[in-house]
């Protein structure tokens, strides 16, 4: 049975303008529940991460900074929005979440957090709306528990994973993999190891194909024994902040594809979500369901 990390937000006290972004996070398990993909069987409720695994990723300093309610006020305004301390346990919740999945997925082939993926966050610092790297974590604790020896991060938001890019530049045993678009945020990009920057206007075909010409390879050539998946909807039509011309439809293939490589190469894939951004919620729960749903439909 698909096992689904879950961090409520209800708990969290955002100001007024905040709280709209963060209601995507209940509406898609409530929209799984409701259409049968899912019972509450399938979901479970993440403990903080232990800060040993944080700290071999993030710097002591900054660390403390979000631990202590100091972090100054220029990160603040890269990171987005106002950090309570809600928000700040949430995000030790989630990190621990996609540990989780990792262990969940070498016995199920897969796992999936609803959250996470915030590739922006660099070792001493966040922004983009990303506090700690979920994936980086993640990935730090699979290698200094002995349990994988190489990492593939595939990630298909439509947000250059700056973040992860730079904490694993000098790590050869993790493979940064981001196709983004060229002209969205962040204009100053960082080096990962294999970056494609779509043009703006990007269409299924277009994008699919590259998808398949690179991926199969890849996965050839570097041998992982894991992979970490980030599965932002930002790449549709709709969306505000993505540039690109996706179809919800495009956007599923695109999840098949990944999952369908996990598969035929038996590698453990755990899914994190990144961004969505798209004015109508619906355009956005339902983009993100279908990444659950075909997850569900392909292992189970
Ligand atoms: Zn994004």
């Amino acid at each position: 049975m698909l096992q689904i990390a879950f961090s409520p937000v209800y708990r969290l006290r955002l100001p007024e303008g905040h709280r709209f972004p963060m209601l995507k996070y209940e509406l898609i398990q409530e929209q799984l529940l409701y259409e049968g993909t899912c019972t509450e069987a399938n979901f479970f409720d993440p403990d903080p991460v232990d800060d040993r695994w944080v700290a071999g990723v993030h710097t002591a300093n900054y660390i403390r900074a979000l631990k202590t309610g100091t972090v100054d006020a220029k990160m603040m305004r890269r990171i987005g929005f106002p950090l309570t301390p809600e928000l700040i346990d949430r995000e030790w919740i989630i990190t621990q979440g996609t540990i989780d999945c990792t262990q969940i997925a070498r016995r199920d082939g897969v796992a999936m957090n609803i959250a996470g993926g915030t590739h922006h966050a660099f070792p001493d610092r966040g922004e983009g709306f990303c506090l700690l790297n979920d994936v980086g974590v993640a990935a730090h604790y699979l290698l200094e528990t002995g349990q994988m020896k190489k990492i593939l991060v595939v990630d298909l938001d439509v947000h250059q994973g700056n973040g992860t890019a730079v904490m694993f530049q000098h790590e050869p045993r993790v493979f940064t993999f981001s196709m983004h678009g060229a002209d969205n945020y962040p204009l100053k990009k960082e080096q990962s190891d294999l970056d494609i920057n779509l043009p703006t206007g990007t269409t299924d075909e277009v994008y699919l194909n590259i998808l398949y010409d690179i991926l199969p390879g890849l996965i050839q050539r570097e041998q992982p024994d894991f992979l970490f998946y980030i599965s932002g909807v930002d790449i549709l039509d709709s969306d505000r902040l993505g540039k690109l011309s996706i179809s919800r439809d495009g956007c599923r293939q695109r999840d098949v594809f990944v999952f369908e490589q996990a598969i035929k190469n038996s590698l453990p894939i755990s899914v994190s979500m990144g961004g969505g951004y798209s004015p109508r919620l619906t355009d956005i729960v339902e983009a993100h369901c279908n990444t659950f749903r075909v997850a569900a439909d392909l292992f189970f």
